[in-house]
């Protein structure tokens, strides 16, 4: 059965995308079998493996909102051993055609988890991404997932906003899915040569200890020369051959969460 880990956070910019297709760049060389879930309107998982989201007739929106089984809407091999349930645009109307026909919809928060169940065995990991609020979709992913990785961008409000979104996984987990499991809080987007990010990092390296949420000792680093790779090369930078600090890092992370 598959190990369906999301990355989540109220937040945009903050690396959801690239941890999800890197982490499963990183999974997919070690031949494990991925299906990488997009639930976010910008498609940008599709966008990562350079190919345009708005080009594909079957999306996540579909299979939620008007009953395509997941097989229906899952594209095949966009790397090798990688799967992607895409998103795009579509998706911006998700909530507000459930919410508005809520009879049609019994279990608001289990459609994606319902959906998922006839490929959950087809595959090793199963990553979602996930758009920058909390919603509807946000609700059917922590419903559907195992674990959560949440990226954390150090700047000086951004501890204040990590503890609310704890607390908001709690207690939702506590009424819709007692088993989900916090995998780890990441720092993302560092420059460790910045005082702010190391006093940051450290302030939320304290709290997760005395709290019980376990933060990783990995961090990915800002290097917008490396993270080019998606705009010059159309893959995760974890699928090129290039070796350098950002692919290291998650390599790092993908070590950590083993
Ligand atoms: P989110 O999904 O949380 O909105 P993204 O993964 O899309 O965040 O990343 C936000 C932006 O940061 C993108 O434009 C991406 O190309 C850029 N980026 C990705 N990795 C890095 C990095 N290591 N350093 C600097 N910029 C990065
Ligand atoms: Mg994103």
């Amino acid at each position: 059965m598959a190990r369906v880990i999301a990355v989540s956070t109220n937040k945009g910019g903050v690396l959801k995308t690239s941890i999800s297709v890197n982490l499963a760049g990183v999974l997919s060389k070690e031949g494990k079998r991925i299906l990488i879930i997009d639930t976010d309107n910008q498609g940008n998982v599709l966008l990562s493996f350079g190919r345009n989201p708005d080009d594909v007739d079957r999306s996540i929106y579909n299979i939620l909102v008007e009953g395509l089984s997941a097989k229906e809407a899952i594209i095949k091999d966009v790397y090798k051993n990688i799967d992607v349930l895409p998103s795009n645009d579509d998706m911006t109307f998700f909530e507000f055609d459930v919410l508005t026909k809520i009879k049609q919809y019994p279990e608001p928060f289990s459609m994606l988890k319902n959906k998922l169940r006839e490929v959950e065995s087809l595959y090793d990991y199963i990553i979602i991404d996930t758009p920058p609020n909390l919603g509807l979709t946000q609700g059917n992913v922590l419903t559907t997932a195992d674990e959560i990785l949440i990226p954390f961008q150090p700047e000086n409000y951004s501890m204040r906003s990590l503890v609310k979104i704890l607390s908001a996984i709690n207690s939702f987990k506590n009424d819709h899915n007692p088993s989900l499991r916090v995998l780890g809080v990441v720092a993302t987007l560092v420059d460790l040569r910045t005082i702010l990010h190391s006093e940051v990092i450290q302030e939320c390296r304290r709290y997760c200890y005395e709290n019980n949420v376990k933060m990783l000792e990995t961090v990915i680093p800002r290097a917008i020369r490396y993270a080019n790779s998606v705009a010059y090369e159309g893959l995760p930078a974890t699928l090129t051959t290039k070796n350098n600090q950002l692919v290291q890092a998650y390599i790092d992370l993908r070590n950590e969460i083993h």
